[in-house]
């Protein structure tokens, strides 16, 4: 329980610094690069009403946070994780359609009120999120319209990442695409190397593994990625924005608000 408090006060710190609010939210994101953008574009607040209701969790890589038509009882702003959403097709093939990290939130459907996850949402990057249990979050989102607005515009993006996702899978070809899903895991983590083993990246990618092998060598080989025993530091990010398809910039320029 004390751990609990001090886990909130700490979390408190991060989400309320002390500085004005600046007119442009990603700022404080910048100075807090730890925490969730979503919760931190909000005003200082609605950030102290959530608070209470907010807890930090350790998510840890490959955990499945829901499945297909599970009940959603908790939602999670990741801070440094990532979380993939997976269509499943026929019971037992996965694809992923969309990447949540610190830019938004996982459990969207329950922003619109729809208690049941379409996806499964599978941990795609150890890190830490802020979780909050489905009712309460249901209560604050009815009374704040800054949340309501955060969301609503969250919503669009994470459509608009689904659709163009929906796309590339037919259109691009693997060796764009892996570049395009490196950039955007590298994004949201900030950080390199990153933990990815081949059959992970086939089942993201929806290719099988050989695919992906000849996709990341075709990248190594032209040294804009390194890449061995599942670990993948990007060398050249520039060039690796070059070899991506164009999605990548397409879905980013919404994120950013551009
Ligand atoms: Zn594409």
């Amino acid at each position: 329980m004390e751990m609990d408090i001090a886990n909130r006060v700490s979390v408190a710190n991060r989400l309320i610094p002390t500085l004005p609010r600046p007119k442009d939210p990603t700022r404080i994101a910048k100075r807090i690069p730890e925490a969730n953008n979503l919760l931190a574009a909000l005003p200082r607040k609605e950030c102290r009403h959530l608070i209470d209701e907010l807890e930090q969790v350790a998510l840890t890589y490959g955990e499945v946070l829901y499945e297909p038509g599970e009940q959603i009882k908790y939602v999670y702003f990741p801070n440094d994780s990532i979380v993939s959403l997976l269509t499943l097709v026929d019971q037992h093939q996965a694809l992923e359609v969309g990447l949540v990290g610190r830019e938004g939130m996982v459990g969207v459907p329950l922003a619109l009120e729809i208690a049941i996850s379409p996806v499964r949402a599978l941990v795609q990057g150890t890190g830490t999120a802020m979780r909050m249990k489905a009712t309460p979050f249901l209560k604050e989102l009815r009374r704040s319209q800054p949340l309501q607005r955060e969301l609503h515009r969250y919503t669009y993006t994470l459509m608009a990442q689904i659709t163009q996702t929906a796309a590339c899978n037919r259109f691009h070809v693997v060796e764009a695409r892996l570049a395009r899903w490196l950039l955007m895991t590298h994004d949201r983590m900030q950080s390199s190397p990153f933990r990815l083993t081949q059959e992970f990246l086939s089942h993201m990618l929806g290719v099988r593994r050989v695919g992906v092998t000849k996709a990341a060598r075709t990248l190594q080989q032209n040294k804009l990625i390194s890449y061995s025993r599942g670990n993948i530091t990007i060398l050249d990010r520039k060039g690796l924005e070059a070899a991506a398809c164009s999605c990548y910039e397409i879905v980013k320029d919404m994120h950013d608000g551009g």
